[in-house]
């Protein structure tokens, strides 16, 4: 899945920029996904008054109605927890500015607010006021008249890293080798964990495997087998059901 972070202070049209990108690309043929950061409420509000008593002693509680389905944990997760229960194309994270493995676009009000969001992963500038000409070195858009061309960039420049921090690209962090990708010095090829020699689907879902797990489980399981009458190389699949 790719993202692009939506990030600003308060009343700079986040909300707006993550709603108006999520029509545009779904026009387009994607699967959109969004994510938001709240973080003004220790609790989020749960649809039904039931559901909030579930969740007092439930660690988790789903709610399905005719339109909808909602999934809540009594515990903060991480991201890449969430990430997984996701399926789409695009996600479009509002908020998390601490986070570092994806890019950017700064959403601002007052032109001296840009800056000081910018942490080497903006990919352009957003304002719902018709920002004069202004050289920030990235692209400045208004909100609302240039969705098609801020979609145009999402396309283009989303990605995720996997956020391992294992260092196996050559850099000692996914926001380091991020930060190199957004400058146009290396690519998403960088990331070998991003193209593991070995996957491991647990229940359905990718398990995320960094290259030294990947390497040991694929010289294990090789070794093995090749000991065997009869092996050949090639795709290997094996199966296992832990209960
Ligand atoms: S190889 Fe991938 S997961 Fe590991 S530090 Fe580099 S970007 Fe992050």
């Amino acid at each position: 899945m790719k993202a692009v972070g939506i990030i600003g202070y308060k009343k700079s049209g986040k909300t707006t920029l993550v709603t108006n990108l999520a029509r545009e690309l779904t026009k387009r043929g994607y699967k959109i996904a969004t994510l938001k950061h709240i973080f003004q409420a220790k609790h989020l509000d749960l649809p039904f008054k039931d559901t909030a008593r579930h969740m007092q002693y439930a660690t988790q509680t789903a709610a399905i109605s005719p339109a909808e389905s909602a999934l809540f944990f009594n515990h903060r997760k991480s991201l890449e927890q969430i990430i997984e229960y996701l399926e789409a194309d695009f996600l479009l994270v509002e908020g998390f500015r601490q986070e570092k493995t994806f890019p950017k676009i700064i959403c601002f009000k007052r032109s001296w607010q840009v800056k000081e969001l910018f942490d080497g992963l903006q990919i352009g500038a957003a304002s719902l006021a018709h920002p004069s000409k202004m050289d920030l070195g990235v692209p400045v858009f208004n909100i609302q008249e240039d969705i098609e061309r801020i979609a145009d960039l999402v396309e283009g420049q989303a990605f995720k890293l996997p956020n391992l921090n294992c260092g196996d690209c050559g850099c000692e962090s996914c926001y380091e080798l991020a930060r190199e990708i957004i400058r146009g010095k290396k690519n998403l090829e960088d990331c070998p964990a991003l193209k593991p020699e070995t996957q491991i689907t647990l229940n359905g879902k990718v398990f995320a495997l960094n290259p030294f797990i990947s390497q040991m489980i694929r010289k294990t399981i090789v070794g093995m087998l090749s000991s065997l009458k009869g092996y050949r190389k090639g795709n290997i699949q094996i199966k296992i059901e832990d209960k």
